[in-house]
C-alpha cells in the first residue's frame, strides 16, 4: 500500500523547526507587485524600499518647551540673557526679519518640535528659567546639543528607511507616512490553500448531528493566514475517503502552499499522507516530539509545500505557529521572523512526562517587572475554549518532568 512508501520521520521540536526554515530559505520569492494603499497596507510585505525624502529631522528639532541658547552662556548659572523673540513649531523665524541667529548673550523662546535658530546650540527647559519682560534668568546649565535633535540624525535624505521584505505594521506605517508614501508596492498576497479534512466536519452554517463537529480549523487557519499576509482559499471540506481527497489536495497544489488539517494521525480513517505518498510526495518529516501536534507533516508535492497539521482544533492552531509561519512569510516575500520566548514566573508547580516539548495554553499576568504564567485547564487539545481564553503558550522543555513554582520558564506569545 502506498501508505508505507515513505519513511517515518519523527524528529524533536528544534530539528523540525530547522529544516522548515531551511526550506523557507531557498523558496522562490514573489514575482508580482502591487500598488498598496497605506491604510490597507498592514501585514503586507514590502516589493520596494521605502526612502527618506528628506533629512530626518529636517531641521534641529527641540525637544522641549524653553529657551534656545548658546551653552556656553549658561555655564554659570544663573546667566541673564536677552529674550529677542520665540519660535513655535512649524515657524523658522524669530520674531523680526528673516532667519535670524542668535547671537552671544541672546536667547528666545521655543516650543517643542520647533526649529531651533543658527547659533543656538541647546535649549534649557522651560522650568529652570524665570522671564522679565525681555530678558530670562536661566538657572540650569546645559551642555551643547542638549534637548536638540540634530539635522539628518535620524536619517539622511536618500537613505534607506525600510528594504523589500519588511512586513508593515504601525511604526512602518508611521514612517512611510511620514515620508509621504500613500501608496506602497506590496508583494501580491501569496494563494494559502486550506483543506480541512474528515467525515464528521460539517460547515458552520449546518446544523451539526449528534457526532457531527463544525469547521473550526478552516476559519482559524485564515485567520492565521490573514495575519500574516496570505490570502486564505477554504477549499471544500474532503471526506475521509482516498478518491475525492486526492482530488481537492490536486486543486490545493495549485496554490502557493496547502495546508491540510485532520487525517495525518494513526487511524484506520487517517489518509492524508497515503493520499499524498500517491502523489509523490517527498516528506521531510511525518511528526514531530511536540505536544500538542505530534502528527504533523511537511513536504513538498513537486513545487509546492504542504503541511498535514494534526485536526484537533488547538493542534492545527499551535503547529501553524510552530512550523507554518516561516514558510509563510517566505512565499508571502517577507523575511522569516524567528519564534521569539519571552520568560516569565512559573505561578503554580508544573508535572508532565518527559520527551515531547509542550506549548500548553496559558495566562500571562503581571505588573512590568513581574511577568507570572500560569497553565490554563484545559481538556487537552480539543479544547478551543480554553485555548481562546488564554493569551500564550507555556513552553516546557522535554527533559522536564516538574517545574516548580517559581521558575523562569519560557513563554511564547501569541
Ligand atoms: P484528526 O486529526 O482528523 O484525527 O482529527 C482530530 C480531532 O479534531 C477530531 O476530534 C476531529 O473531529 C477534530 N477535527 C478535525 N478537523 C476539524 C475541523 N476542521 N474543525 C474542527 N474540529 C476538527
Ligand atoms: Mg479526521
Amino acid at each position: 500500500m502506498a501508505a508505507e512508501a515513505h519513511p517515518n520521520t519523527v524528529l524533536p521540536f528544534e530539528d523540525a523547526r530547522h529544516v522548515v526554515e531551511n526550506h523557507a530559505r531557498n523558496v522562490p520569492r514573489p514575482t508580482n507587485s502591487e500598488s498598496v494603499p497605506l491604510l490597507e497596507s498592514p501585514g503586507r510585505i514590502l516589493a520596494e524600499a521605502v526612502l527618506a525624502d528628506r533629512d530626518f529631522p529636517p531641521f534641529p528639532r527641540a525637544t522641549r518647551d524653553g529657551y534656545a541658547v548658546r551653552a556656553a552662556d549658561v555655564a554659570t548659572v544663573p546667566a541673564k540673557l536677552k529674550l529677542i523673540g520665540e519660535i513655535k513649531a512649524g515657524a523658522t523665524l524669530l520674531s523680526g526679519e528673516g532667519n535670524q541667529s542668535l547671537a552671544a548673550g541672546e536667547t528666545a523662546a521655543i516650543m517643542t518640535g520647533a526649529p531651533a535658530p543658527p547659533g543656538a546650540d541647546a535649549v534649557v527647559m522651560v522650568e529652570y528659567t524665570s522671564r522679565e519682560r525681555d530678558h530670562v534668568t536661566i538657572k540650569r546649565s546645559v551642555h551643547s546639543g542638549e534637548n536638540i535633535v540634530p539635522v539628518g540624525s535620524e536619517a539622511r535624505r536618500g537613505q534607506v528607511l525600510l528594504s523589500a521584505g519588511h512586513r508593515m505594521d504601525y511604526a512602518a506605517i508611521a514612517l512611510a507616512a511620514s515620508v509621504g508614501k500613500t501608496n506602497l508596492q506590496g508583494w501580491r498576497r501569496p494563494r494559502i490553500a486550506i483543506l480541512a479534512t474528515g467525515d464528521e466536519i460539517v460547515p458552520i452554517t449546518a446544523t451539526p448531528g449528534p457526532a457531527q463537529i463544525r469547521n473550526s480549523n478552516s476559519y482559524s487557519l485564515a485567520a492565521q493566514v490573514q495575519q500574516r499576509g496570505g490570502e486564505p482559499v477554504i477549499l471544500q471540506v474532503a471526506p475521509d475517503e482516498p478518491k475525492r481527497l486526492r482530488e481537492l489536495i490536486e486543486t490545493g497544489l495549485h496554490s502557493d502552499l496547502l495546508l491540510l488539517a485532520g487525517g495525518v494521525s494513526m487511524g484506520k480513517y487517517d489518509l492524508v499522507e497515503q493520499v499524498l505518498a500517491e502523489l509523490r510526495a517527498e516528506f521531510f518529516f511525518t511528526g514531530v516530539l511536540i505536544q500538542p501536534g505530534r502528527p504533523v507533516v511537511f513536504g513538498r508535492v513537486r513545487d509546492t509545500y504542504f503541511f498535514g497539521l494534526p485536526g484537533n482544533p488547538v493542534s492545527t492552531m499551535v503547529t501553524f505557529e510552530l512550523f507554518v509561519r516561516p514558510m509563510l512569510d517566505a512565499v508571502a516575500g517577507a523575511v522569516p521572523t524567528p519564534l521569539i520566548f519571552s520568560k516569565a514566573r512559573l505561578k503554580a508547580d508544573v508535572k508532565t512526562k518527559t520527551g515531547l516539548t509542550r506549548f500548553l495554553p496559558a495566562t500571562l499576568s503581571g505588573e512590568l517587572d513581574q511577568p507570572e504564567v500560569a497553565l490554563a485547564a484545559w481538556q487537552g487539545s480539543g479544547d478551543i475554549a480554553a485555548l481562546a481564553r488564554s493569551n500564550c503558550y507555556l513552553v516546557i522543555p522535554p527533559d522536564r518532568e516538574r517545574i516548580p513554582a517559581g521558575e523562569m520558564v519560557s513563554v511564547l506569545m501569541r
